[in-house]
């Protein structure tokens, strides 16, 4: 069986990746979601296996130990890393499953499964980034001049993704992401098998 495809969406905060992350599988559902381990706390309404694992400092690092994540990293003072394991048997399986992580974390995984699609999303201008980051209402003006400065350093990083998709309009952007990931399950490379069965009939 042909394995799924492992999709990565990654962007700054501000530039609308979740939305984007949501609204993509509400058009696709059979797209698997990978839950990440945090040590950071449950956020109100948050719940256990369903937004992410919440996990205390010691476990994560024995976690780190027993090589036990795809990637890792820390974000704002908390790591967060992917599980190895139920990725690559939904994968195995021929299933889908899609991210939403750091660059760091997406760079990782690009290095050690260079078939992922790694998908950029950019905010349209840095004013836009800004009125985004300030609408949320949830950063002190220093921390908004944090986000950004680190906005900015990571979006230099562009070059290491494989697509970039603009967020101006929610909605086009998720399209557009539902058309890349089309257009990767009809890769010459994805489908040689496939071919050479078909090429082999009698
Ligand atoms: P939040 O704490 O708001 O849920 O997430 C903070 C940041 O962590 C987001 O930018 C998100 O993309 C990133 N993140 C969430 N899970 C993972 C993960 O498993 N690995 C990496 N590298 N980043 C993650």
């Amino acid at each position: 069986m042909k394995n799924g495809l492992l999709i990565v969406i990654s962007g700054p905060s501000g530039a609308g990746k979740g939305t984007i992350y949501n609204k993509v599988l509400d058009k696709m559902p059979e797209i698997r979601k990978s839950i990440s381990v945090t040590t950071r706390k449950p956020r109100a309404g948050e719940k256990e296996g369903v937004h992410y694992y919440f996990r205390t400092e010691e476990e994560y690092q024995r976690m780190i130990a027993c090589g036990e994540f795809l990637e890792t990293a820390s974000v704002y003072n908390h790591h967060y890393g992917t599980p190895k394991a139920p990725v690559f048997q939904m994968l195995e399986a021929g299933d889908d499953v899609m991210f939403e992580i750091d660059n760091y974390g997406s760079r990782q995984i690009k290095r050690k499964y260079p078939e992922a699609v790694t998908i950029y999303v950019m905010p349209p201008s840095f004013e836009i980034l800004k009125e985004r980051l300030t609408a949320r209402g949830t950063e002190s003006e220093d921390s908004l001049k944090t986000r950004l400065g680190n906005s900015r350093r990571e979006l230099s990083e562009y070059g290491n993704f494989d697509y970039i998709v603009f967020n101006d309009d929610a909605d086009v952007a998720a399209e557009e992401v539902v058309s890349i990931i089309n257009a990767e399950k009809c890769r010459m490379s994805r489908n040689e098998q496939e071919v050479k069965r078909l090429l082999a009939e009698k």
